[in-house]
Order: C-alpha cells, then sequence, then structure tokens
C-alpha cells in the first residue's frame, strides 16, 4: 500500500520487540491520525462482518471518546450499548455482535485490564494508548487481534496525530484500510516523516533514554501524590499493585498516567466540585467516565511546575482536614 511508509512500519515492529509490550510477527500495521482516527475506523471494520447494528460496549469506567464516537458517527452498522459488565450479568445471555473497547492501562485508572466478555461473536478493540513503560509495568508483550497504540502517549507529540493499529485478520485489516483511504486518502507523508523521525531517536540508545526517565518521572510523581494523600481521611487514591516488567526486568511500582480520586465522605459527592471550589484544582468528573461524580480524575502528564502546583494545592487541602 503506497500510502504507509516501510520504513516507518519497520521501525514500529523494532520499537515494539525492544519495549516487550507488543507481538507484530505475522501482523498488519494501518496508520491513523492519532489514535482517535483508529477507533472507529476498527468499529467500522469489525461491525461489517457482523449482523447489524452491532452493540459497542466498555467496562466502566472507561475513555469517553468510545461512546461519544460511537454515537456520533451514527451508522447504521453499530450503536453505544454502554457498560460492557452490564451485558455479562444481565438477563439477556446472548452475547452476540459485541464489540467491546479495553483500555490497558485504562484511562481514567491506570489498571491494567482483560476484555469482560467473551465467546465467538464477541470482537475487541485494545486500546494500549498508555502501554509503554513510562506508565505501567510491561507483564507481557500484547497479543490481542486488534491493537492501538499512539505516538501521543509515547513521545508526547499528541499535535502531529499519529497513530497505529496492529491487526490480526487480513480482512479486518483490508477494511480498515478502505475506511482510511475514504477518510483521507491516507496519513500526511510530512506526518510519517515526522513519526519516523521520533522512534528513531527513540530507538537511538535502545530506548534506554526515553523510558528510564519517563518511568523515573512518573514515578516520583505517583509517590509524592501517594505520600500527600496517605495523610487524608477525605480523600482515596486508586491502588495499583506492583508488578513484574519484562522490559525492565524489575518489578516495578505504579507509575500511572492518571490519578482516580475518589470523595469518601458522604456529603463530598461530587469530587469534581469539592476540589474545585476548595483547592482551584480542576480535573474530569467521575460522570463523564461512566463513573459516579464522587470520582474525579487528575492528570499527572503535566510540566513539572504544574505538577508541583497541584500537589502544594493537595497538601494546603488536606492540611485544612485536621483542625
Ligand atoms: N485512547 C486513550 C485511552 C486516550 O487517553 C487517548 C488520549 N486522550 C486516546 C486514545 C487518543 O489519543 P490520540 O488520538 O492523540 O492518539
Amino acid at each position: 500500500n503506497s500510502y504507509i511508509s516501510q520504513e516507518l512500519e519497520k521501525n514500529i515492529r523494532k520499537l515494539h520487540a525492544i519495549t516487550k509490550n507488543a507481538v507484530t510477527d505475522g501482523r498488519y500495521i494501518v496508520f491513523g491520525a492519532g489514535s482517535t482516527q483508529l477507533l472507529n475506523a476498527a468499529v467500522y471494520a469489525l461491525s461489517m462482518n457482523m449482523s447489524s447494528p452491532a452493540k459497542v460496549v466498555a467496562e466502566k469506567p472507561f475513555y469517553p471518546v468510545y461512546k461519544e464516537q460511537t454515537e456520533f458517527f451514527k451508522a447504521k452498522l453499530f450503536e453505544f450499548h454502554g457498560d460492557a459488565s452490564l451485558l455479562r450479568n444481565g438477563t439477556s445471555n446472548t452475547i452476540e455482535n459485541v464489540i467491546e473497547f479495553v483500555a490497558s492501562p485504562n484511562n481514567p485508572d491506570g489498571n491494567l485490564k482483560k476484555a469482560v466478555l467473551e465467546g465467538p461473536s464477541v470482537k475487541t478493540i485494545h486500546d494500549y494508548a498508555y502501554y509503554w513503560p513510562h506508565y505501567t509495568a510491561i507483564p507481557a508483550p500484547a497479543d490481542e487481534d486488534l491493537m492501538i497504540f499512539t505516538m501521543s502517549k509515547l513521545t508526547g507529540h499528541a499535535g502531529s496525530r499519529f497513530g497505529w493499529a496492529i491487526v490480526k485478520d487480513k480482512d479486518v485489516y483490508e477494511n480498515m484500510l478502505k475506511y482510511k483511504s475514504l477518510a483521507d486518502s491516507g496519513t500526511s507523508k510530512d506526518t510519517q516523516l515526522r513519526a519516523l523521525k521520533l522512534i528513531k531517536v527513540v530507538l537511538e540508545d535502545g530506548g534506554q533514554g526515553i523510558f528510564n526517565f519517563a518511568y523515573k518521572t512518573m514515578r516520583g510523581r505517583w509517590t509524592k501524590l501517594n505520600h500527600v494523600l496517605s495523610l487524608s481521611k477525605r480523600f482515596k487514591l486508586q491502588e495499583i499493585p506492583p508488578s513484574f516488567c519484562k522490559y525492565s526486568q524489575t518489578v516495578r511500582g505504579a507509575s500511572p498516567a492518571f490519578a482516580w480520586l475518589k470523595c469518601a465522605k458522604e456529603e463530598d459527592s461530587n469530587c469534581h466540585k469539592v476540589l474545585h471550589h476548595e483547592a482551584n484544582i480542576l480535573g474530569r468528573e467521575g460522570g463523564s467516565f461512566n463513573a459516579e461524580d464522587r470520582y474525579v480524575r487528575l492528570s499527572l502528564v503535566k510540566s513539572a511546575d504544574d505538577f508541583n502546583l497541584l500537589l502544594d494545592r493537595l497538601k494546603e487541602l488536606v492540611s485544612m482536614e485536621e483542625q
């Protein structure tokens, strides 16, 4: 396919081999305008081989775009069907024509996840935006049917709009290529050259530079945040257990991209409002992730200055509890 730089594809495979985060042997690769475009290209491609409309689901709390995009594009082929675990536990025992989004590590809570549904007519889209050594231990190379990665969370070049999907099935691959060709005639050559340069720089020292730096930075932030909030009875952070990392060959403590904070007191039913009004901290409401507003998501991927400001404001808020 003339839209796709072989050199870039080769370097992407090398990158996964070094980070040990995904199997690429014998798989097809599709490029996208960020991973955002590929999320919907994947829904299209998978639903084309199902009886319509396919039910698109995700276990809560989930990244809002899965629902927003599926509903906005509103095709005859698919519809958003809500929380994946409702299908599993509900009275409907026929789990058919289902497409499940699985983000691992999950946005918002940073936990490694597996699909909650299984069966011959369940297809999954694994969103691995954060499956890099900065944000999580890499317990094993991901080996799923349809896996999506992005430059945005690898080097931070979200504005270059480059993502890629690793696809097992040839039919699905071809349908995704068709989507891509009709949506925008293929990824811009400028974008591909930019991504190639970035990945080559990452690979120069076998990834050591960026991955060690980014893990240390994210780990440091998580440790400081836990320390501040360990003094609080009002706010609780999510727990992410340490895990053996194939990339670093050590057990690694958590280093997530987001804090998924819970307001533990009955009266603090909107945690976003509490932080905003009492400490001038802006997060994202739990409700947008299909969870309770008792939760709020705080981003930890920001400049050092902004992170330190967040920490200072939280410290002050927590210190007021004791009075
Ligand atoms: N998936 C997840 C889970 C994300 O958090 C994001 C970015 N917020 C994306 C996909 C999309 O990123 P991009 O389109 O920049 O690749």
